[in-house]
């Protein structure tokens, strides 16, 4: 228990994956550690699709395959570009743990239930209202009920973290930089998803979905099998989203009746829908993520790699390097900006902020050319395995000419150019 000053070594806010790896992390190196979370338990207020991925995790939770409430081990990622009534799948199989599909509600719960257990005070249903300075320290925080003081506060607050724009360190996300995703949880027996996606028990299937009612728009689409249900959702970004007028669950009810997709879901009975945002802004965005007396992680520090839906990964392995650096600060008895910019630095080491480094161009130029590269060519595939199949009596040479025309006649040159030199931009970006 605290003492009557409410002191504490370190007050992490918000037991997400990033705030509960941080937690925890700091409980195993003996400091005492306070998580204050406002849902009525941990994860109860916590959306994604999804998966987490097994060896970030493992860092954390070294059991947790044995452990945790898993719903199925993912051995398939397929890839579906949806055109208007057909689609192309490329399907990725492999038998291995990469990752498995969860359930935040329980997952999340787990997870607390062990900072528990390593010795983390948890405060639940409790709303971290501001932070608490001491001139320009981060001193504490203030909740709805007490007052709450420590050496270090981390903000491990999600995408919106009210607390780091409080401090400055960062500023309102711009709509172009944040996706809304919308989802459904959709109930559908276990043989039934078996037989649906070709897998065994215990096995689950991850789909990516390009195009479909996301046609034109900056979104992708996503699909996870439970034990027992199936995730469907998509994410899209709100600039999108507020200039074509479109409402995501129509989005969503729409990718749902595409043929493709209506037969994987058929007869199931909604289970639960939800919707979050996903901050996109990538390594150009990430904002300052440190001060004195604090750090930020996880969502909170825009630390999402939205092309390979990976956010809980980045989110945990943050918190433990924030954690690490706070042990750091005690041996040093320094809690200064100075010593926790080794934070900063840990991360620019980690895959964390080589990946975002890696994608820095992605979404700057998906903006550009999305029209081109969320549209146009996804139909052209389609239309190209259309000719590729087709047998009318054509001659297939005649087939191949025509296909390779209407590229030119379809676009603009001057637009073909630009797409080609989008292209170029953006493997040069990823590659060098
Ligand atoms: C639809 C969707 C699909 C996704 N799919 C995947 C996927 O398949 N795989 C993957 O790895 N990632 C996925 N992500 C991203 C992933 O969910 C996030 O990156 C991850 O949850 C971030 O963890 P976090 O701990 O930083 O934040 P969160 O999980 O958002 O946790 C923040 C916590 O802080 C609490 N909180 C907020 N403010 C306060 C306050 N003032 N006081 C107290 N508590 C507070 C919240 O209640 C919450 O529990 C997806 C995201 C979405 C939206």
């Amino acid at each position: 228990m605290l003492t009557k000053s409410n002191k504490t070594d370190v007050i992490v806010v918000g037991a997400g994956p990033a705030g509960i790896a941080c937690a925890i992390t700091l409980a195993r190196a003996g400091r005492e550690v306070v998580l204050i979370e406002r849902g009525l338990f941990a994860g109860s207020k916590n959306v994604f699709g999804g998966a987490i991925y097994t060896k970030p995790t493992k860092e954390i939770f070294p059991n947790f395959e044995q452990e945790a409430p898993l719903e199925r081990r993912n051995i398939a990622h397929n890839f579906m570009i949806l055109g208007e009534e057909d689609s192309t799948s490329i399907a990725y199989r492999k038998d291995g743990n990469e990752s498995y599909s969860v359930i935040r509600g329980k997952f999340d719960r787990w997870m607390a239930q062990k900072a528990k257990e390593a010795g983390v005070i948890l405060v639940e249903q409790t709303v971290v209202r501001e932070l608490i300075k001491n001139g320009t320290k981060v001193v504490g925080v203030k909740t709805e009920l007490e007052d709450y003081y420590a050496d270090i506060v981390v903000l491990a607050d999600g995408v919106n973290s009210l607390l780091a724009k409080q401090l400055k360190l960062r500023k309102e996300i711009e709509t172009k930089d944040v996706a809304l995703s919308v989802k459904e949880v959709i109930k559908l027996d276990k043989e039934t998803i078996n037989q649906r996606f070709n897998v065994k028990d215990g096995e689950g299937v991850i789909g990516e979905i390009f195009g479909g009612s996301m046609l034109g728009i900056l979104g992708l689409g996503f699909m996870y099998t439970n034990a027992d249900s199936v995730t469907i959702g998509l994410g899209v970004t709100l600039d999108d989203l507020v200039e074509n007028n479109y409402r995501p669950f129509e989005v969503l009810e729409k990718l749902k009746q595409h043929p493709t997709i209506a037969p994987l879901i058929e007869g199931g009975t909604l289970k639960e829908y939800s919707a979050h945002l996903i901050p996109e802004g990538g390594y150009n965005k990430v904002p300052k993520l440190c001060d004195n007396g604090v750090m930020v992680v996880g969502d909170a520090a825009m630390l999402v790699n939205n092309l390979h839906w990976e956010g809980t990964n980045l989110a945990m392995i943050s918190g433990k390097l924030a954690a690490e650096t706070a042990v750091e600060a005690f041996e040093k008895g320094d809690f200064s900006r100075k010593t926790l910019k080794n934070y900063e630095r840990k991360l620019q080491n980690s895959f964390i902020m080589k990946d975002l480094k890696t994608y820095r161009k992605l979404m700057p130029i998906a903006h550009e050319r999305k029209k081109a590269f969320m549209c146009y060519y996804l139909k052209k595939i389609n239309s190209f395995f259309e000719m590729f199949t087709t047998v009318d009596g054509t001659p297939k040479r005649e087939n191949y000419h025509k296909f390779i025309k209407s590229i030119f006649t379809d676009r603009k040159f001057s637009e073909l150019l630009k797409d080609i030199w989008a292209l170029i931009r953006l493997v040069w970006s990823i590659l060098i």
